[in-house]
């Protein structure tokens, strides 16, 4: 299919109107987010949007229902969340949110920020679409199963696989080659001027624009499978502090949640999970942030339901819904009925309060099944009569 019209991909500057009212998109490369930068999200959530910062699956946010676009433009400006008006919608890069604090692996973190600033650099590349992702993992193989249209994977020697089109492209880059490879390739993707949004919907677009770089790819080539579960937890860092993973309710994390985060007054990493990892904590401090902040509904625990459930916007934010799925998932989760041992009959179509699933499921308000996670899910679709559940067992 080729592509006619350029991609709507929201922004803070161009919003989207949902059927809940205006919706902003907020690029943070990396997810690494400053304790201020945090402060301001949840000052805008509160004061321009609807309360909450939704946290989506790039490891970015989106605010909705927001009520002065200007207003909110100047405030995100002002902490260093809208460094360009030009390039806003094309920061799409997700990266090993552990990379440099736990693992052996080379830390990309410069490499990220080298990468944001290359991007930012290029006026031509303000021509990508909104949908170009990027991905830079350090090599533990968390965000390589993303399918980036242009990413770099760790080999452990200094040197990086090229990910193109979500795939191993073949090519191999030095940790000093990286950035510029990325940028050129992203030049590359310009050069092809197909029209479309993504590496993957251009036809050859691997060996295509593996030629425009002028590399030729070697026989070896890895493959990576998609990350379902996000750090959870007390998770020890290399330089004896303490991480601590925290899930977040379907993604949806309140203002007030936000502004006890950001009073801790430590980096706070969002992941291509829904949730986020709150850095560098001595013990004592950790033990008091989760004695806080889980009774406030931040998830600790590997094994809460919550982080086997993920639902698109449903009503009132999309017209297309035909229910409040995010209300229906949460009444589900809440009465046990997500992780039943009991399955449905085949053909059955219940009402909300009679659906009882198990394993990763992801909840939809239409057939579109917008945010499925990829990889073996069970469906939970609403319909005009009921709910149709499909595990990957029917
Ligand atoms: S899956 Fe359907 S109801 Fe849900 S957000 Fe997408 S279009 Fe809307």
């Amino acid at each position: 299919m080729s592509r006619t019209t350029a991609d709507s991909c929201p922004g803070v500057l161009q919003l989207h109107e949902a059927a809940d009212g205006p919706l902003a998109r907020v690029r943070i490369p990396g997810g690494r987010l400053a304790p201020g930068q945090l402060r301001t999200l949840a000052e805008a959530a509160h004061r321009l949007g609807d309360g909450n910062i939704e946290l989506t699956s790039r490891g970015n946010v989106q605010l909705r229902r927001v009520r002065d676009a200007g207003a909110l433009a100047d405030l995100l400006g002002n902490a260093g969340l809208l460094p360009s008006r030009t390039h806003e919608r094309i920061r799409n890069i997700i990266a090993s949110p552990l990379s440099g604090r736990i693992g052996p692996h080379l830390d990309i973190r410069p490499l990220v920020t080298a990468l944001d600033a290359r991007l930012l650099d290029s006026p031509r590349l303000a021509g990508l679409p909104g949908r170009v992702l990027f991905t830079v993992d350090d090599g533990r193989g968390d965000v390589s199963g993303l399918r980036p249209d242009i990413g770099i994977h760790g080999l452990g020697d200094d040197r990086f696989a090229l990910l193109l089109a979500g795939r191993d492209s073949g090519v191999r880059v030095s940790a000093g080659e990286a950035v510029e490879t990325l940028a050129a390739a992203a030049h590359g993707f310009l050069e092809l001027g197909t029209g479309q949004w993504r590496l993957q919907e251009i036809d050859d677009g691997i060996e295509r624009l593996t030629a425009l770089l002028g590399r030729a790819p070697g026989t070896e080539r890895l493959e990576f499978a998609e990350t379902a579960d996000p750090p959870i937890g007390w998770l020890p860092q290399d330089d004896g502090l303490v991480a601590l993973g925290a899930g977040v309710r379907l993604g949806s994390l309140s203002a007030r949640i936000a502004e006890f985060l950001a009073a801790i007054e430590r980096p706070i990493l969002l992941t291509p999970w829904r949730s986020l990892v709150i850095t560098d904590l001595g013990d004592g401090p950790a033990e008091q942030v989760v004695r806080v902040l889980a009774p406030m509904g931040l998830l600790f625990d590997a094994d809460s339901p919550w982080l086997r459930i993920t639902a698109c916007t449903g009503r009132p934010g999309c017209a297309k819904s035909h229910t409040d799925i995010r209300a229906d998932a949460a009444a589900a989760v809440e009465a046990g009925r997500t992780t039943a041992a009991r399955t449905l009959e085949a053909d059955t179509v219940p009402a909300a309060a009679a659906v009882v699933t198990s394993g990763r499921q992801h909840w939809s308000g239409c057939d579109r099944h917008c945010g499925r996670p990829a990889g073996s899910i069970t469906e939970v679709t609403a319909t005009p009569g009921g709910y149709r559940v499909v595990s990957p067992s029917n």
